[in-house]
């Protein structure tokens, strides 16, 4: 028996409901696989229907006091939140590589920075205003806010935690409960930040934590449970329209943060270095896993030949490997499916007459074992409409359109069913503005690219999402609008006097 079929398991056999560790109903343990491997790593109880009913009335039992506490408590809280955050961070970073085989380097930065962001929601707790609206003399109108109530936190295997920290952070903020359920793929490091909010000293039922499936289990009813006001989802497009349906009869309210095709468009007057820095960088970060990320590079003619040499030599200086290697740039696929999806777009690729440039096979032998690693790919000569161009592939795979001066850019940009996000490179500030202006993209970044903060607002037009993430306008969705008109007179004359 070699080493690593020695090592235990990690033991996750409780969820978090109501402020307690409990076993689920119906005694479902699920094996997380560590995806650099293939193999288990951690076995993790899985919550059904039942557990999920237990985890919403326990949030219904807290949603009372805790939106009715002070917003300054609230924020007491969310900042001690913040605090332990940042002493677990190099922790949790370490398990979310493990569980979803992002690389360390990516998830130590990433998840190294997100207190700041805790503590940022937290200074929102007690800014929820309303406002005073002149009307006639003989009445004060004015509006207060209220948070909605039980929220439902939907999160993908992606980044977990990140995705949490951008629903819990405003929901506690404004006053919500929340039952958190993280995918089945990787659960693990939500049920940590479940051990953050009790020693924190959250009160019972304010954050329950519920690992189980999506269709057919734990995230089914909890769309479907009638005393969840809200769901704030992020994944794929096609979940989000189930979603609506289990929703229906409850009348639910959402905010989705769903797909992208992001378009990253390279002038010949950029910055050449720099472009073709973030431009490969965005292509195979997180392995190539995020739905902001550059998947449709469009690069001007004049330069596109070079671009594509370019993508190809830095292609071979990524080092692929475990997540938990310190040299590693980009970790494996995070499960089997997707591993098998990405090898199957290259397929696409290929038979739609792209040329592949680079990369496309699954990485194999004694230094990978049966983890599921693949080659930074690119494709030279992909056409916008080639389904490599059009559909999200969620892999480390980079299509590069030529394209020829600035309406045929936006053109070919705006020609996407997705609208999450956008890049592009000129050293021209006229054509910077003009550009970014013209495309229909939640977010345009210039001469940067993945510049993302908890300040900025987050998310998608067209079949990118409804509503936005981080930024002020976080905090809306969680918030209901009360009018109060007061009579100064009390008078009201009788309608039926004459
Ligand atoms: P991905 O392909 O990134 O896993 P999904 O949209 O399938 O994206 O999953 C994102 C999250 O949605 C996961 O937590 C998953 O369990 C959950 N989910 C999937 N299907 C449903 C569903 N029908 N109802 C509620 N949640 C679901």
């Amino acid at each position: 028996m070699n080493a690593a079929r020695q090592e235990a398991l990690a033991e996750y056999p409780h969820l978090y409901i109501g402020g307690a560790w409990v076993a689920p109903v119906a005694g479902e343990v699920v094996e997380s696989i560590d995806p650099s491997t293939g193999r288990p790593w951690a076995r993790v109880a899985f919550g059904g229907a039942a557990d999920i009913d237990a985890a919403v009335q326990a949030a219904r039992v807290a949603f009372g006091p805790w939106s009715r506490r002070p917003g300054h408590e609230r924020a007491a809280l969310l900042r001690r939140l913040a605090d332990l955050y940042e002493r677990a961070a190099p922790e949790l970073a370490r398990l979310e590589s493990r569980d979803n085989g992002r690389a360390l380097r990516e998830t130590r930065a990433d998840i190294g920075g997100h207190h700041n962001a805790w503590h940022w929601y937290a200074s929102l707790a007690d800014k929820g205003s309303g406002r005073t609206i002149p009307i006639e003399d003989s009445v004060l109108a004015f509006t207060t806010r209220k948070p909605v109530g039980v929220v439902g936190a939907i999160t993908p295997w992606n980044v977990p935690l990140m995705a949490a920290l951008w629903k819990l952070g405003p929901a506690l903020a404004a006053g919500c409960t929340v039952v958190l359920k993280p995918a089945e793929h990787t659960p693990v490091t939500s049920l940590e930040l479940a051990r953050l909010f009790e020693q924190a000293g959250f009160p019972p039922g304010v954050v329950n934590v519920v690992p189980g499936w999506g269709a057919g289990g734990a995230g089914e009813r909890l769309v479907a449970h009638p005393d969840v006001a809200k769901i704030a989802f992020t994944g794929e497009g096609g979940t989000a329209k189930a979603i609506l349906h289990a929703g229906a009869d409850s009348l639910k309210r959402y905010t989705f943060e769903l797909g992208g095709k992001a378009p990253h468009i390279l002038f010949a007057d950029a910055d050449f270095e720099q472009a073709i820095n973030a431009a490969t960088g965005s292509a195979w970060a997180l392995c190539g896993q995020s739905c902001a990320l550059g998947s449709r590079v469009l690069v001007e003619r004049p330069i596109y030949e070079r671009a594509v040499e370019e993508f190809t030599r830095r292609a071979a200086r990524v080092r692929v490997g475990p997540a938990l290697r310190e040299e590693t740039h980009m970790g494996p696929q995070a499960h089997a499916e997707q591993l098998a999806k990405t090898l199957g777009y290259v397929e696409i690729g290929r038979r739609e007459g792209a040329q592949l440039a680079c990369g496309g096979r699954r990485l194999e032998g004694d230094a990978y074992g049966a983890g599921y690693y693949v080659e930074p790919t690119v494709f030279a000569g992909v056409g916008n409409d080639m389904r490599i161009a059009r559909e999200e592939i969620f892999g480390p795979v980079a299509a590069l359109i030529p394209f020829d001066g600035e309406d045929e850019a936006v053109a070919l940009a705006n020609a996407s069913s997705y609208g999450l996000a956008a890049g592009l490179w000129t050293r021209d500030v006229g054509r910077a503005l003009r550009v970014s202006s013209r495309i229909e993209a939640g977010m345009v970044w210039v001469n940067t690219y993945r510049y993302i903060r908890w300040s900025t607002p987050y998310g998608g037009v067209k079949a990118s999402g409804w509503g936005r993430e981080n930024g002020m306008e976080c905090i809306e969705p969680y918030l209901d609008v009360q009018t109060t008109i007061i009579s100064k007179s009390g008078r009201f004359p009788d309608p039926y006097a004459t």
